[in-house]
């Protein structure tokens, strides 16, 4: 299968990491329409210095699992503004990559690279470009809305709920029970990680026309005053007084009042709290819909790891959609052809 991607011009492989396993995510190697031979690497971990370094590390987002925490400190890193000051909140250092923006264009190594949406964090973005033959790439990251995304010919994409035989994998956001807790209570705590989903619970209850104050913890309200636009009147626990809606780290929920109803925000079942379903994802059958959307020549799953990437791939393979997962791309480059 790795033969179709070497006719339209592409090597994927992965990297080894210093203990000979290999390094997490993948690398594409494809000449530019200058005919140079350039490599990108996909959310993976930085090389260390004294290895030749790959032209670009591409950051879908800042999510710690697509190692922007590592790769921010390259200056070949590249991702959207909103990513670089997620990653610089996240881990207090200094982004030393290239920034764009979520719907742009922009030239590096020679190759013009645009970004799209995918909803899916704010600042998460799908990197395009095309190579020296005209093959069209289109590396998603995660992804909860694909409706911004381009056509193309090879998809890099995710399977964080592709599993087609897993229950977990299908899922619907309950809107209707968000908007009837709040109509409930009036002291109400949402368990909702800090960056991401804390996002998307405020940008939700305001969308439900809640307009008062909202009281969140240091860093969740640090990422939401600098992502979102129009968050509305977010302070930090405790400055509205309590009695009001809060939005903290689901671990944080137990040292909240006991009067307090609390609610996580997720469609595990192993909280101590009642969960509401609200995902940053798509599930199994938007994943496939999105592929089917895009309509690519060949798929490569390359996240997350586990067995959900070859899961997802044999189950496009039974729609007769060309696909292969992470784990079946053993071809390593060593850094001499780097
Ligand atoms: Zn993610």
């Amino acid at each position: 299968m790795l033969r179709k991607l070497i006719d339209m011009g592409i090597l994927a492989f992965r990297q080894t990491n210093s203990r000979g396993g290999f390094k997490p995510h993948l690398s594409l190697r494809f000449m530019s329409d200058e005919g140079k031979p350039v490599t990108f690497s996909i959310d993976t971990t930085r090389s260390p210095n004294k290895c030749l370094q790959p032209d670009v590390y591409l950051i879908t987002h800042a999510h710690s699992d697509h190692n922007g925490k590592s790769a921010m400190l390259s200056e070949h890193s590249l991702c959207s503004d909103k990513t670089a000051k997620a990653l610089e909140i996240r881990y207090g250092k200094a982004y030393k990559g290239i920034t764009m923006g979520v719907s742009d264009s922009i030239e590096v190594a020679g190759v013009t690279v645009q970004t799209f949406p995918t909803g899916h964090t704010p600042g998460s973005t799908a990197f395009y470009w095309e190579n020296e033959v005209g093959t069209r790439i289109l590396v998603t990251g995660d992804v909860k809305d694909y409706s911004m995304l381009p056509k193309c010919d090879v998809l890099i994409t995710e399977a964080n709920y592709g599993d087609p035989g897993d229950t977990t994998c299908y899922f619907e956001d309950d809107i209707e029970g968000l908007e009837q807790l709040l109509r409930d209570n009036s002291c109400v705590a949402l368990g909702a990680y800090a960056f991401g989903k804390a996002q998307r619970v405020v940008e939700l209850v305001r969308s439900l026309g809640y307009g008062d104050v909202i009281e969140m913890e240091a860093q969740s309200l640090e990422l939401t005053r600098c992502m979102l636009e129009n968050a509305g009147n977010v302070v930090g626990l405790g400055e509205a007084g309590g009695n009001t809606l809060c939005v903290v780290p689901p671990w944080d929920l137990d040292r909240l009042s006991w009067h307090t109803s609390k609610y996580v925000m997720s469609g595990r079942s192993d909280f101590r709290y009642p969960s509401i379903q609200i995902s940053d994802h798509l599930d199994v059958r938007g994943l496939t819909d999105m592929v089917r959307w895009i309509n690519p020549e060949f798929t490569v799953v390359y996240h997350p790891g586990g067995h959900r990437p070859g899961k997802f791939a044999a189950h496009l393979n039974c729609l007769g959609l060309d696909a292969i997962s992470i784990d079946k791309i053993t071809n390593v480059l060593s850094n001499d052809f780097i």
